[in-house]
């Protein structure tokens, strides 16, 4: 990754290799800053490791990024399109609930808790959203739905509830699910934090390939093995602030701040 300081304005154009493009992002949760000025690039087919300590603002970053959270500065572009605003005159207007609905469709977002639904089989979880929300019958959803299933080891799951599945075969069903909707980004919060150590590789596995697939990714995680050997930039937060970032393996190995020294050395 290369951290570029573009002025406040300056377009991320789709065609620029720029996939997300977050400038001096702001959030507070009434008088408390959360994220203080947030710059962030990440290219077209890069995976961007977010580390940093809990309550520093990672995972309030990522709901910022599909504004599930609304910014009360800055800009953040997702392939050239800023997110839930239109820019007039200078001016940024919030989008409508289904103008903004449409633009999260295409990013893809995995959990810590795998919010499965329990009532549904694997199958009918991931064939759910891109049949409701009308991009497909439900007989070619279900077609694709099971060949994504299969994609993350689970062909042979496809008729199991939620409940009848581990913590790790679950999240893989929610990352199929995530991938139904053909997003161009997917964000992954803390997605291996809630399992049993044994079932951890088996998440991270079908993560791996999907980065060697292509896919455009940002991934808070403390997994530093994952991050040193797929991440292709390593972002460290604290407090609201990126402290610092580069390539991870960089990062990790010669630590510039004593805020990222300290982290480390907790979860090394
Ligand atoms: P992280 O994911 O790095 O652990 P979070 O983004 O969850 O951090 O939280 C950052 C800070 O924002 C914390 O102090 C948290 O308590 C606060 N926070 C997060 N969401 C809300 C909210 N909806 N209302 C008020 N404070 C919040
Ligand atoms: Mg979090």
């Amino acid at each position: 990754m290369t951290q570029v300081t573009t002025p406040a304005g300056a377009a991320g154009t789709a065609g620029d290799g720029v996939m997300v493009r977050a400038e001096q992002v702001h959030k507070s949760f009434g008088s408390v800053e959360v994220l203080k000025g947030i710059d962030l690039e990440v290219r077209s087919g890069e995976v961007c490791c977010l580390l940093g300590p809990s309550g520093s603002g990672k995972s309030t970053f990522l709901r910022c990024i599909n504004h599930l959270e609304k910014i009360n500065a800055g800009r953040i572009r997702v392939d050239g399109e800023l997110i839930g605003y239109r820019e007039r005159g200078g001016k940024l207007h919030e989008m409508r609930e289904k103008e903004i609905a449409t633009q999260r469709r295409a990013i893809g977002m995995v959990f810590q808790r795998f919010n499965l639904f329990p009532h549904m089989t694997a199958l009918q979880n991931v064939a759910e959203a891109p049949v409701l929300s009308g991009r497909e019958r439900k007989a070619a959803a279900r077609d694709r739905a099971a060949a994504l299933l299969q994609r993350v080891g689970l062909g042979d799951k496809l008729g199991n509830y939620p409940g009848q599945l581990s913590g790790g075969q679950q999240q893989r069903v929610a990352i199929a699910r995530a991938l139904a909707m053909q997003p161009k980004l997917m964000l992954f919060d803390e997605p291996t934090s809630a399992l049993d150590p044994e079932l951890v590789g088996e998440v991270l596995d079908v993560m791996k390939d999907l980065a060697r697939d292509g896919m455009t990714m940002i991934v808070v995680t403390h997994e530093i093995g994952f991050a040193r050997e797929v991440g292709d930039s390593l972002i460290f937060m604290d407090d609201g602030v990126v402290v610092e970032s580069g390539a991870p393996r960089e990062v990790i190995a010669n630590p510039r701040h004593d805020r990222t020294k300290a982290f480390l050395a907790k979860v090394l």
